[in-house]
């Protein structure tokens, strides 16, 4: 089937439905989404959203900006985090105006807390910074955009699975994607397209991620020829519940929540004396497994660690981390009360992704040659914001702030420019991904289950490219991917039905997710130095001379990395230094 829109947001998380916010009014504008928008794993968030308001204690812009730079390991391009930091304040008021129920002040002001890497003045001490609405700040954003797109009247092509970004002429004219219900193939034609499908923890085994978390707007981007950037920088988020990967948000550290080892001891403070557990999330990750490595875990096989809130009080839990509390114990079953619970670091957020400018436009190349109407927004993009490592809260305003800049620069390029055609056979690619996934049924040589495939991947990703990396598992990664590669070209659907067929689903999210993977993977191997989430014990340091640069991967034709290019980094205000907490 056929659809026309002036516009097309693929992704209804908090970036998607912030950047369609803008096109309405403007242009004729459709929102496609694989899920339920108020499914989207924006509304899984907990502990908040950040911005230099000032409100309980003295911030300023300049600060957020010098702990995104620093946080990031200095890989952050620094006229990015200046947009983030100064326009955060704006877009936190605008939310709070739509009907965002923050947590407040007793005076009335939005309340805000503690967070890791958040500092004043430079480095001093940890800052109040974050926003919040108790620990479910995202479920409230989430409503809250998705409330402004039904009054706005944003059309929504819910369960709709994007599989194909169309070219033509050297401008984004469209995509394709699967209606979910009925397995048909649907053409939407339109002058611009902005990816907010956000990222891909589903690699992992042990993640904070939803299921639909598999990279699928990277993957599509990727096939058609835009490179993936810094894809080796990939989060662990310290406390994920033991084995599970459930997420028990920084808010818990930050409102007073300490680490303890095995022997009861408070081990952030040896590793980084001034921020002590509200390190970034890179160094927190890395004492954890420090500790674990050198056997002071706790439990039988000495293989995690206690987050405490016990000390706080029933009041502050029961009103700051009421959802969390809960996850360990419904999942655990300890209570929180009076115990620790068992932790362990958990796959959590891409740092890279579709490189974009600073106004969500795709960037080609290491010289930022823009693709026309082609824009990325949150997650799945990378502006680069986040450098080699995010702060925690940061996610959600860069969601805010750059889905509303990719916005209102696609409102401006659909009114400045005419239609461009669609490609010939233009379904061809979909149809042939659609054909092989299928196929099968009959063919005996084919024999693979998706979820077999899956889930080796997900084990191998965990125990090769974790927190800790080096040469010899790296390539052993590699050589995996190229047999579940191999192995994938061998899938067979046990269901060849066309109605919500899961099954289907799931093979073409595993093929995104191989896409990823290799792409993060290769990243790491040739990235030779330990910058923020890439941490190789074969190479112990920052190496600035070598890999002050973002990492670009090609795609080459049949699959498997083509190439990798440098871009170098912008810096504008803050000379890379050493990084201490
Ligand atoms: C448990 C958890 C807690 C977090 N807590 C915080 C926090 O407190 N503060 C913070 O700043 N950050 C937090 N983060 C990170 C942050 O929430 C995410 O990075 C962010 O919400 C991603 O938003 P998004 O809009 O980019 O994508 P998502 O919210 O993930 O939305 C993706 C959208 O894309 C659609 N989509 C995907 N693939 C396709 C396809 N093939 N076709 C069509 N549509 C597709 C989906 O339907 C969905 O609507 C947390 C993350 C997790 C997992």
């Amino acid at each position: 089937m056929y659809h026309k829109y002036d516009a097309v947001v693929v992704g209804a998380g908090g970036a998607g439905l912030m950047a369609a916010l803008q096109l309405v009014g403007k242009a004729n504008v459709a929102c496609i989404t694989k899920l339920y928008p108020s499914r989207s794993h924006t509304g899984a968030a907990q502990g908040g959203i950040c911005a230099a308001l000032g409100n309980t204690e003295e911030d300023h812009w300049e600060w957020h900006m010098f702990d995104t730079v620093k946080g990031g390991d200095y890989l952050t391009d620094q006229d990015a985090a200046e947009v983030l930091a100064r326009d955060a304040v704006e877009r936190i008021i605008e939310m709070e105006h739509m009907g965002l129920p923050f947590n407040r002040t007793p005076e009335g002001k939005i309340d805000q807390r503690r967070f890791g890497g958040h500092t004043r003045n430079y480095g001093e001490g940890p800052v109040r910074r974050s926003c919040f609405a108790a620990d479910r700040t995202g479920h409230m954003i989430l409503q809250t955009l998705y409330q402004q797109g039904i009054k706005e009247n944003v059309t929504f092509y819910n369960e709709f699975h994007v599989m194909d970004l169309l070219i033509n002429n050297g401008r984004c004219v469209g995509v394709t994607a699967m209606e979910v219900k009925t397995g048909e193939l649907h053409t939407f034609h339109t002058k611009a397209v902005i990816f907010a499908t956000g990222g891909y923890g589903r690699a992992w085994r042990v993640t904070s991620n939803a299921h639909a978390c598999t990279g699928d707007g990277m993957a599509v981007a990727y096939r058609a020829g835009i490179p993936l950037m810094d894809m080796e920088m990939y989060q662990f988020h310290p406390t994920g519940l033991y084995r599970i990967g459930i997420l028990l948000s920084e808010a818990a550290r930050g409102e007073g929540g300490i680490l303890r080892n095995g022997n009861g001891e408070r081990f952030c403070e040896r590793y980084a004396p001034t921020l002590k557990d509200l390190a970034p999330r890179d160094m927190v990750s890395r004492f954890i497994a420090q500790e674990i490595r050198e056997g002071r875990g706790a439990g039988p096989n000495k293989d995690f660690v206690y987050l405490h809130v016990d000390h706080l009080g029933k009041e502050v839990i029961d009103s700051k981390l009421p959802d969390i509390t809960d996850f360990a114990r419904t999942y655990l079953h300890v209570e929180p009360y009076t115990e620790g619970v068992p932790i362990q670091p958990t796959a959590h957020y891409a740092m890279g992704g579709i490189p974009t400018n600073i106004d969500g436009e795709v960037i080609l190349d290491e010289k930022s040659t823009v693709l026309p109407g082609c824009y990325a927004a949150g997650e799945v993009a990378c502006v680069s914001v986040h450098g080699a490592n995010r702060l925690g809260t940061n996610s959600l305003v860069d969601l805010v702030v750059f889905g509303k800049r990719a916005g209102l620069k696609a409102a401006e390029y659909v009114q400045k420019n005419d239609w461009e055609s669609l490609p010939a056979h233009h379904e061809t690619r979909s149809n042939e991904l659609l054909g092989f996934v299928n196929a099968g049924a009959n063919d005996t040589r084919r024999t693979e289950i998706a979820g077999d495939i899956r889930k080796e991947l997900q084990n191998k990703m965990q125990d090769w490219v974790s927190i800790v990396r080096n040469d010899t598992s790296l390539n052993n990664m590699m050589t995996k991917l190229s047999e579940l590669r191999e192995r994938y070209g061998r899938l067979r659907l046990q269901d060849t039905g066309n109605k919500f067929n899961t099954e289907r689903l799931e093979a073409l999210e595993l093929g995104a997710l191989l896409e990823c993977a290799e792409a993060t993977t290769k990243g790491a191997l040739e990235r030779k130095e330990s910058r923020g989430a890439q941490y190789r014990d074969d190479y112990e340091n920052r190496d600035d001379v070598n890999f002050l640069a973002h990492t670009m991967a090609y795609r080459a034709e049949n699959g498997g990395v083509k190439e990798l290019r440098y871009k170098p980094v912008v810096i504008t205000r803050f000379q890379p230094k050493e990084r201490k907490y």
